[in-house]
């Protein structure tokens, strides 16, 4: 019998919690909230990306280290969390040494720049090259930013842009050609370096209610927040952010629809009350940091768009399933 993936994991694993440690929010969110100290909760996540699903084989070992930490990352930010440390589980067909130098230097990179440390893992034999990350952060008590606490009324936020990172996979894929050098460089940055909107992530911490990082798609994954919050959304699909290169490559209509559907662009989508949209603003702006209303919660369930004041049509199904 077939399964869905989210069903498969509310089904069978979201109700395994028997230990001492205080958790505080399980199986559901973008990651898990241990009780520490009295000031700080522990947060943790783990990710993995396993060769010919998540990445190409050939592809270079830097990138493919350092885009594992960031999509880690990237569920930090989700929750407010400040990055302290990760894990590194890795299964290897052969120890190459030349590719596990590469892969290291591309670790190094990026745990500098984040200033993040390695605290253990291991390291195995397989028959595919998989990398999984355990990442841990922590949080001041109760202003971690959970999926479940949007309210009608609220306003919903991006960060950055969209479907950038849809449009470098198709380019990647060979289902299309670059327009230009500098577009093709740009969406495969966009593909192979995201950038977890962590700073602005913590910032907003106060003022954000709900919040996710856009994994899988924006419908998906605003769809999480809806479900998680039992509340429905208003979408005016002429606000989503779109970049001057993924409209240059696609055009209008493809770039919304890969902004709406497409994975892996790690900006946040985030909920927040009308009146601390002027802060919002100011910090977007003090972080250089493009971030759009692009609609607002309702109740019921479910999401509705709009186009120039018509009914615009969503697209089918938006977000990567693995089942
Ligand atoms: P994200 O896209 O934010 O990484 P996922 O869709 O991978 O989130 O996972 C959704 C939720 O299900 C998370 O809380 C995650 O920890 C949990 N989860 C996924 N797979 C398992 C599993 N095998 N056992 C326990 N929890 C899981
Ligand atoms: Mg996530």
């Amino acid at each position: 019998m077939r399964i869905s993936e989210f069903d498969l994991i509310r089904h069978y694993f979201s109700d395994l919690s028997y230990g001492a440690a205080t958790v505080i929010t399980g199986v559901g969110d973008d990651a898990a909230i241990i009780g520490g100290d009295c000031d700080t909760n522990q947060v943790v996540t783990v990710d993995t990306l396993n060769a010919g699903v998540h990445f190409f084989a050939d592809d270079k070992p830097e990138d493919i280290a350092r885009k594992a930490v960031l999509v880690n990352l990237s569920d930090l930010a989700a929750m407010g969390a400040e990055p302290q440390w990760i894990t590194l589980s890795l299964t290897l067909p052969d120890a190459d040494q030349g590719w596990i130098k590469r892969f290291s230097q591309g670790l190094r990179s990026v745990l500098k720049d984040y200033r993040i440390s390695l605290v253990g893992g291991d390291t195995c034999r397989g028959e595919h090259l998989s990398i999984s990350i355990q990442a841990s952060g922590k949080v001041p008590v109760g202003q971690a930013v959970l999926r479940s606490a949007a309210k009608p009324g609220e306003k919903i936020y991006v960060t950055g842009f969209l479907g950038d990172a849809g449009a470098g996979l198709m380019i990647r894929q060979g289902k299309i050609k670059a327009l230009h050098p500098e577009t093709g460089d740009y969406l495969m940055h966009r593909l192979y370096a995201p950038s977890p909107r962590i700073s602005f992530a913590m910032s907003i911490r106060n003022m954000a209610s709900a919040g996710i990082d856009v994994s899988d798609g924006l419908l998906a994954d605003l769809g999480h927040i809806l479900e998680a919050s039992h509340v429905g959304a208003e979408l005016d699909i002429g606000q989503l952010p779109l970049s001057k290169p993924l409209l240059a490559q696609m055009g209008l209509d493809q770039a919304r629809n890969l902004a709406m559907t497409a994975g892996e662009d790690y900006e946040l989508c985030f909920t927040a009350p009308a009146q601390a949209s002027e802060k919002i603003r100011l910090l977007a702006e003090a972080q250089r940091l493009p971030v759009r209303c692009i609609g607002q919660i309702t109740t019921g369930s479910g999401l509705v768009a709009s186009l120039d004041g018509q009914t615009f049509c969503l697209p089918e199904q938006g977000g990567y399933r693995h089942f």
